[in-house]
Formats: structure tokens, sequence, C-alpha cells
């Protein structure tokens, strides 16, 4: 059986005539930064999510330093975040020139713990930036009552949740501005690098427009009010794209469905935790992670020897990390996120995999951890 992380080549297979048609159309038209396919997709990809603007960006780290210079936040401005997710997030708040203020995650979802972020809040705290990881909604009506009432902005990085929902809402626009990421291996991915920002606002919406092109003036050419990035997304990605979105429910239903078959197989393992998903909040499983009680490490080498591949997102917390020793974190800080560092397993997921494929990887688990 051959079992990957994810199989990128099988979803192309089945959709390959649809995809070559729509990469033909765009170089034949030879408009390859920019051209009608990328508004075309921002407008339907904005109805999907339900949010007013969609502007695309070059990736979903471009989206988040975008999103957090549209809104204004820079130098020495702290920004409330969590040490467990990819180095991406923290990584875009310090380009702008503010500080990551890290806080500790939720034991049983991964996100960060809305009941710990009003301790982290000073005088200089301007934005929350929650991280939906794996695919799992953050306690946003949480989150967002405490930006509410602290004046706070909120800025969703949604790279690993695309199509998620909290309270039957979908994610992006529940604060000020929501990330994507279209890295081939997100639930919405193309071939290529490629983000997005979502904002509900349109003097954002304005800023971003500008900020992806050099700061141009999106009505008038060569005309510059601020200092922009080269951010533009590729036609042919934005034509791609708009042929997986119109499958992205059925992929989407499919990984729930993989999930399930998981957690059924997985139910009899007293070695590993399942994921749990809270009421109210809705799992896309851009990864299905377990926690493996005791000596993950060794669990995944074995794993590997019976030729099934599986990863670990993130084996080094972000507040541990050599480039954020100046922020003066140690171990210990955060013991709930250091905890997940050594226990997480995510284990091979996509929309093709089989019932069989999902059986067979489950044996294997339990072999390997006897
Ligand atoms: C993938 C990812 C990003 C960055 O997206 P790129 O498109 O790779 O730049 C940011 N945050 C999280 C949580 C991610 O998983």
């Amino acid at each position: 059986m051959n079992i990957q992380m994810t199989d990128l080549r099988a979803q192309y297979e089945s959709i390959k005539d649809e995809i070559v048609l729509a990469v033909a159309e765009v170089i034949a038209e030879s408009n390859f930064i920019l051209g009608k396919q990328v508004s075309l997709f921002e407008q339907e990809v904005a109805k999907y999510l339900g949010i007013k603007y969609a502007v695309t960006v070059a990736s979903g780290t471009d989206a988040l330093v975008l999103a957090l210079t549209a809104l204004g936040i820079g130098a020495g401005d702290e920004v409330i975040t969590t040490p467990f997710t990819f180095i991406a997030t923290a990584e875009a708040i310090s380009r702008c020139g503010a500080i990551p203020v890290f806080c500790d995650i939720d034991q049983e979802t991964f996100n960060i713990d809305s009941s710990k972020i009003e301790k982290k809040i000073t005088s200089k705290t301007k934005a929350i930036l929650p991280v939906h990881l794996y695919g799992l909604s953050c306690n946003m009506k949480e989150i967002v009552r405490i930006a509410k009432a602290n004046n706070l902005r909120v800025i969703e990085d949604c790279a690993q949740s695309f199509g998620s929902e909290c309270c039957n809402k979908r994610l992006g626009g529940f604060g000020d501005c929501g990330c994507f990421s279209f890295f081939p291996a997100k639930t919405l991915g193309c071939y290529g690098d490629g983000g997005m920002v979502c904002t509900n606002d349109e003097d954002t919406a304005q800023r971003l427009l500008s900020l992806r092109n050099h700061g141009q003036d999106p009505k008038n050419k060569y005309i510059y009010h601020m200092h922009g990035f080269n951010s533009r997304f590729d036609t042919l990605q934005a034509a791609i794209l708009r042929v997986k979105l119109k499958y992205l429910d059925k992929w989407i239903t499919k990984r729930v469905e993989n999930a399930k078959l998981y957690n059924d197989f997985l139910s009899s393992f007293k070695f590993l935790i399942t994921p749990k998903v809270p009421q109210d909040r809705s799992h896309t499983f851009n990864y299905y992670t377990v926690r493996i009680k005791k000596h993950r490490d060794s669990v995944k080498d074995k794993l590997m020897e019976k030729g099934v591949p599986s990863a670990v997102y993130y084996p080094l917390c972000l507040h541990l990390q050599e480039v954020y020793k100046d922020l003066g974190y140690k171990l210990g800080d955060f013991p709930i996120a250091e905890q997940s560092q050594s226990e997480v397993l995510s284990l091979p997921m996509y929309p093709e995999l089989t019932k069989e494929m999902i059986q067979n990887i489950c044996q294997e688990l339990g072999d390997v951890s006897l």
C-alpha cells in the first residue's frame, strides 16, 4: 500500500482535465499576474467564506505581514499569539517590528487558551493573533469578546483551517483580518505559493490592495501613498484554485469522514488520545493529530519502517527557538505547549485516503506501540 502524508497527485488525477483547460486558457491570454482569474477567484472565495473582501497575496506568510501592516501594527507593539504554531505566525509579527507575546494553549484543542489571554494584555498590546491549528477553530466568541473589551485588533491565522466554522460561521471574518495560505499541502492548496487576506472593512481592503502592489493607489497606476510590497498573486494559481474551490466541500466532507474512521479504529488504544472537537466549532482536519503519551519519536520511526509516514507539527515551541531567545522565555513558561511538542503525531490525511488505508495505518500503529 502506497501511503503518503498527503497525496497531491491523487487529487490532481481526479480533476486533471479541468485543470489543464484552465491553465491553457491563462497561458493563451498571457496576463500572468493579477489577471482576470485573480479577481474572479477573489469574488468567489469571499462569497464562499461569507466575508466582504478577499485580497490574494503571494503567500500565507505575506498575508499575515500585510494584514498586520494594513492595521497599523508596527514597532514596539505587542501581539498576543500561541507558541505552538508554524514559525510564520510569529515571524510575521517580528517582521513588522512588533513583539510576539506568547500565551499557553489548551490541552484538548492545541489552540490558544482564551482564559489565559487577558493576563497577557499590557498598555502596548495592539492585537490578538489566534491560530486555528490543524483545522480546528479557536474559541472565537471568547477571543472577540476579550478584544472588544480591551480595544484590540483580531487577526486570525486561518492557514490550516480553510472552510472551518465557529458558531456556524466560516473562519476568517470574526476579527479585523483573516489570513489564509494556499501552500500546496493546505486544505485548499494551489500549485505553488499563495495566500489571501479577508476583511469585512472596506478601508482595510483598499490598503491591502495597495500594499500588495508596491503601495500603488488601487485606482491610479504609478501613484504611491504608502510603502508596499511585491506580493501579487499569479493568474495561473487563481485559475487552479477556481477549479478546486468547486470540489472543496466534497473534499472537506471526506476529510471529516476519514477523521471519524481514525477515531473509531483508534478508540480502544490506551496509549494515545484522539482529537476532540468542542461544541459550536468545526474541524476540517488539514491534519489529523493524536497525542502519543509515551515514546512518540520511536513510534514515529517504527511506523516509517512499516511504510507509514507521519509528522510532528511542531517539535519545538516558538518561545524555545533560538531566534526568539532575546524575548527571554525559558523552558517551563508554557507547560501545555511544551508537553504537546513531545506528544503530537499527525497521521496521513487527505480526501482520497480509503477506509482500508486508514484501517491499515491504525493496525500498524497498534503493532508498533506494543
Ligand atoms: C502554512 C502556514 C503559514 C504560512 O503560509 P505560507 O503560505 O507557507 O507562507 C502560516 N501559519 C500557519 C499556521 C501555517 O500552517
